[in-house]
């Protein structure tokens, strides 16, 4: 084998033939940079610890010991084989059992002593219970006796496998580039690069594991951050048509209501963006019924006086109606001509609207993913607005910012209702500058909200009645769409027909889930809608922007299996109307920290603080974990929360850029070269 180096294909490692080295492409592996850069997902700790006696039950645990009998195996039935014996140390025995594993016999000698990697169960007096355990010779180091990795595998890659693999590639860990520059490693405490590819794989303690990983991550978040932060200059090169005329008071006067201070602010803010001859690439953010849609409307309104053509995109049908019915009330007095274009409609409908787009026929077009397609261009587009950012990438906002049907580029307004908290909304969407709408209009009652256990499930189901019995209607979640699991947890299709049949066979129940067509789910949320259902039995598919204002009650099954800001947004869908609202969150989970965090729910509705709340207890993993938000999946980031190490990189890497605006001196190439890997799909940000 020649020498081994980071750019050797794996192909050419020991052991690997066409088949395996198609299964470690898979998992993205091709070379042994790759193989480094493919970290473990979790690590075990198989230290052999001493005293079987003094050790925790039903939990992994590692110990020395000595067979004290030959293992034996006997016929329990076909196919069905128990390999039994007993091993001790000084403290106390262990009965070690094998199915179908007779060949352990001819392995463990008696009167050797071996270390063993398994859970103990109880037994009486000083004996102690052990099934499958992974063993081997005391003394050897291949499975135990440390920090043991566990990476995440594929057919065809077993976890000895990778492990062999891993040891081949550590050879070529001296070979990898520092790319964090000195001064920054010194400023925020970060361990060498060769230190930290060693240890991430193969840790000596936890410690170095620990600060390992402190490194990885924090070159992650660095890159990532240096990434956007040149994406965002690269956008002030392109040109956008800026819209002088800014008659905002003429919108606002027109609307059935005065805005609050955070719209007002929000509005301006876009505005003032929209007369800069640079594209406008603004967040705005708002909870759950904020009013973000009015602002959007606002921009709309400024592109129309200038000309200009706007998009309105929405992630479902849905809520696409709902925007054009929405922006119709909003819009309707100036004389904007307002359209709907969406993948249901027919093959005529939609070559009429494309028309009309091409022709300058319609100034304001909602619509679904269809607006992205072939065979859509604009006469002259200013505007595009997305609702529900997370749910489009940043390629494709790209691609219909790409329609303009100019050499401009139409300025682009983001909406989302995930309330993340400012530093890290910066840090995800570090492309994009920010407009908060953190009030609610006047006049909402908050949404009661209590947590209850099964116990209560019988005075649930009346008080579902009596809001049904004032004419309200009622939503219920269930964390599974068909099929209830072993750990009781609901699921939609089973329950809203048990809940028809069993318990409330004289309301209209209604099922939806995302496993259903998208026009039958369509047909039930309008019949929810239009108050023809009285009780909707759904998955998490409701989570987004529907507005049924009558609907008063909104019911969590297994309310422990949602994340806190998720929680939020189902909440969001009642309180809508001039009905007092209440939200039930059904759990028996005794966990603290679960009921820690439904407490959280119960006693604020205050989104942002929220998700400050789910950062603190879960950390920034969920955010980045998603790959939803269009950015690079970063690998490390994802494991564990840490926002003080977040603000650490985003400041180094603003010093950085300070020094290096493009990224371009010499000593900064490696640093280059990664973050252009991090954003391999992207790779057009350095051109
Ligand atoms: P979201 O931010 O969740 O998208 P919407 O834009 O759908 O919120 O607004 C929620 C509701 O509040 C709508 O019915 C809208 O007409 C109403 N609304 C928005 N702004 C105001 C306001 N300033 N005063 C009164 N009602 C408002
Ligand atoms: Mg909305």
């Amino acid at each position: 084998m020649a020498e081994l180096a980071l750019h050797t294909p794996l192909s050419q490692l020991p052991g690997i033939g066409p088949a395996r080295e198609a299964a470690l492409a898979k998992l993205g592996l091709c070379t042994v940079a790759d193989l480094l850069a493919y970290f473990p997902r979790d690590y075990e700790d198989r230290t052999v610890r001493e005293n079987i006696w003094t050790l925790p039950l039903e939990e992994p645990v590692c110990f020395a010991a000595m067979v004290a009998e030959p293992f034996r195996t006997s016929y329990i039935r076909k196919g069905m084989e128990l390999t039994k014996g007993r091993v001790v140390d000084g403290t106390a025995q262990v009965d070690v059992t094998f199915f179908n594993q007779s060949y352990v016999s001819k392995l463990l000698q008696p009167g050797e002593t071996y270390s063993f990697y398994g859970k103990l169960t109880g037994g009486s007096g000083f004996r102690r219970q052990m099934a499958n355990p992974v063993f081997e010779k005391e003394g050897s180091s291949a499975f135990t006796g440390g920090i043991m990795p566990v990476y995440p595998l594929t057919a065809g890659i077993s976890a000895k496998l990778m492990a062999s693999l891993q040891r081949n590639a550590a050879l070529c860990v001296p070979q990898i580039r520092e790319t964090l520059p000195e001064d920054i490693r010194r400023e925020n405490q970060l361990a060498p690069a060769e230190f930290s590819y060693r240890a991430i794989h193969f840790p000596q303690s936890w410690e170095e594991l620990q600060s390992a990983r402190r490194r990885l991550m924090f070159e992650e978040l660095f890159c990532l951050n240096l990434g956007l932060t040149l994406i965002r200059g690269r956008r002030s090169q392109h040109e956008a048509i800026p819209f002088a005329k800014q008659n905002l008071a003429g919108f606002t006067q027109s609307l059935p209501f005065t805005l609050t201070d955070a719209q007002l602010r929000s509005a301006r803010e876009a505005a003032e963006d929209l007369a800069q001859p640079v594209p406008m690439n603004r967040l705005l953010q708002g909870d759950v019924g904020s009013g973000k849609t009015v602002v959007a409307a606002a921009c709309a309104f400024l592109a129309w006086e200038n000309g200009c053509q706007s998009a309105l995109m929405a992630p479902t049908e849905l809520l696409a109606q709902q925007h054009l019915k929405t922006m119709e009330t909003l819009l309707g007095g100036t004389g904007m001509r307002i359209a709907l274009l969406t993948g249901s409609m027919t093959a005529a409908q939609k070559r009429k609207c494309r028309e009309a787009l091409e022709d300058g026929e319609i100034d304001l077009i909602v619509g679904t993913h269809a607006l992205l397609s072939e065979g859509v261009a604009f006469r002259r587009l200013g505007l595009v607005v997305t609702d529900e950012q997370h749910r489009f990438g940043v390629d494709q906002r790209a691609a219909l910012s790409a329609k303009s049907g100019g050499t401009f580029r139409p300025h682009v307004l983001v909406m989302s209702a995930t309330p993340i908290p400012r530093t890290l909304a910066l840090m995800i969407y570090g492309d994009l500058d920010l407009s908060v709408i953190d009030q609610l209009p006047p006049g909402r009652t908050p949404v009661d909200t209590m947590l209850i256990g099964e116990d209560k499930r019988q005075r649930l189901y009346g008080f579902v009645r009596k809001q049904v019995g004032l004419g309200r209607q009622v939503y219920i979640v269930c964390p599974a769409v068909d099929q209830e699991d072993e750990e009781g947890m609901k699921a939609a299709e089973q329950f809203g027909r048990t809940l028809q049949q069993k318990v409330f066979p004289d309301l209209k129940v209604a099922i939806v889930h995302g496993k259903m067509k998208v026009a039958d789910k369509q047909a039930v949320m309008a019949a929810f809608a239009s108050g023809q259902t009285d009780v909707l039995v759904s998955t998490t598919v409701i989570e987004v922007g529907v507005d049924v204002p009558n609907a008063s009650l909104m019911i969590i099954e297994n309310a422990d299996r949602f994340g806190l800001s998720q929680l939020h947004q189902l909440r969001g869908r009642v309180g809508r109307g001039q009905h007092q609202s209440y939200c039930v969150l059904i759990s028996d989970n005794r966990n603290e920290m679960t009921r820690k965090r439904l407490k959280t729910l119960c006693a604020t509705t205050d989104g942002f603080l929220i998700a400050e709340e789910d950062l603190k207890l879960r950390g920034p993993g969920d955010f980045f974990g998603s790959r939803q938000h269009g950015l690079p999946q970063l690998k490390l980031a994802s494991l564990e929360g840490d926002m003080r190490l977040l603000h650490q990189a985003q400041d180094a890497a603003r010093a950085l850029l300070a020094k290096d605006p493009d990224l371009t001196r010499p000593d900064h190439e490696p640093l280059r070269a990664r973050v252009e890997q991090l954003f391999r799909e992207n790779r057009d940000i350095f051109n």
